[in-house]
């Protein structure tokens, strides 16, 4: 007999992501005419700038409109090996580095590359919502570690198996916008190198840390050769829909991993590294400002929430989220704001069990949105 087509399990049994899903609402309920208030976008406010898309448009133009190479633009990933040393104050060139479009192929080619099926990898919660589903796709399973406000490093230790092959971590934290201390990246480095552990470092928000030293497992000298670092153009440089990301391997790492590139995109489309290219060369002119606008915006509105009884918001180190605990059930509050009031926020449940009572905002609308809606939040309190 005939098998019934249907969806391979490995996607079908996929949670779709809740932030996706609530960016959809938005849209949805705007089509139909609904003036929706948004405090649930993770991606910035910020136009590229217009030097970035010229030099797309200069590619384009001069003939750069075909295969390239499957690791990407040799001039780029120098580039983005001297931004790494920079930043990491670790070893990195042009060969460590792995252009890919948006972090988040990267995260799924450094795990394509290290999971094997039934692996286990760990992953701090609350977290990022793709972390699970990504694992799941290359045959592994996540599990989720509650750690709402530091890494537990003995509850890790605990959770490590003979399956155990990771552990991703993500500094600055969404959705609370916490800045790893140096103290608990020394201990997880410590721990990945005694149980022979892959980190996955993602970095996403590291241009946006507002305060503080940024601490990264690849600076220390245990960490830097077993280390994937993840990192994106997007929320920098207001680059979301350019699908601009890279991932630092480990030492002669980047050639073998790069085999699912060739296999699965090629390469990424030359113009939109030579957006990227661009947009590092300027990077001093314009991320400071970014930085100076999301911090403003993020401590005005948090002073505003901490004035709201119901509400305690704490003010993190980084990345242009809020992660306040509400007197609330997160996932009611979250729908009759929606419902009622017209403004969309991400239940904190959403991100893993320890962010139950909370709830993400951003401030990566316009002004006047972000205002109107802290006035509404203001009148509607959380009851
Ligand atoms: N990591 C984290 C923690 C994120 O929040 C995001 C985007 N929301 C990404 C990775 C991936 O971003 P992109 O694919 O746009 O680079």
């Amino acid at each position: 007999m005939a098998r019934d087509r249907s969806i391979a399990h490995r996607v079908s049994s996929l949670r779709p992501s809740a932030t996706v899903e609530m960016t959809e609402k938005v849209r949805a309920a705007r089509a139909a005419g609904r003036r929706i208030l948004s405090l649930a976008s993770g991606d910035p406010n910020i136009p590229t700038d217009p030097r970035i898309i010229a030099a797309a448009h200069e590619a384009l133009q001069s003939g750069n409109t075909r295969y390239g190479p499957v690791l990407g633009d040799p001039r780029l990933r120098e580039t983005l090996a001297a931004h790494e040393r920079r930043r990491s104050g670790a070893s990195y060139e042009e060969a460590d580095i792995i252009v890919t479009p948006g972090g988040k192929f990267a995260l799924l080619t450094a795990l394509m590359s290290i999971v094997e099926k039934d692996s286990e990898v760990m992953v701090p919660e609350p977290g990022w919502v793709s972390y699970g589903p990504c694992i799941q796709l290359c045959g592994g399973t996540p599990i989720l570690l509650p750690m709402l406000d530091r890494l537990d490093l003995t509850a890790m230790e605990t959770a490590v198996t003979d399956r155990t092959v990771a552990v991703i971590v993500n500094s600055p934290v969404n959705p609370t916008g916490r800045v790893l201390q140096q103290s608990e990246i020394d201990g997880l480095v410590a721990l990945a190198d005694r149980r022979n552990l892959w980190i996955i470092f993602d970095q996403v928000y590291s241009d946006l840390v507002h305060e503080g030293p940024f601490a990264t497992p690849q600076g220390t000298r245990k960490g830097r050769p077993i280390t994937f670092v993840v990192d994106s153009f997007s929320k920098t440089f207001g680059m979301t829909g350019w699908r601009l990301g890279y991932l630092a391997a480990p030492p002669q790492l980047a050639k073998p991993v790069s085999r699912f590139i060739q296999h699965s995109i090629y390469c990424v489309p030359g113009a939109v590294q030579a957006a990227g290219l661009k947009a590092l060369q300027i990077y001093d002119e314009v991320v400071p400002s970014y930085r100076a606008v999301f911090r403003r915006r993020q401590q005005e509105a948090a002073a505003r929430l901490n004035a709201i009884p119901g509400i305690e918001c704490e003010l993190p180190g980084a990345s242009f989220y809020l992660f306040p605990h509400v007197d609330a059930e997160d996932r009611a509050l979250a729908a009759r704001w929606l419902d009622e009031h017209d403004i969309a926020t991400v239940p904190g449940s959403a991100f893993g069990k320890s962010g139950s009572g909370h709830l993400r905002l951003t401030v990566t609308a316009s002004e006047a949105e972000i205002d109107e809606a802290l006035r509404r939040i203001e009148t509607v309190g959380v009851r």
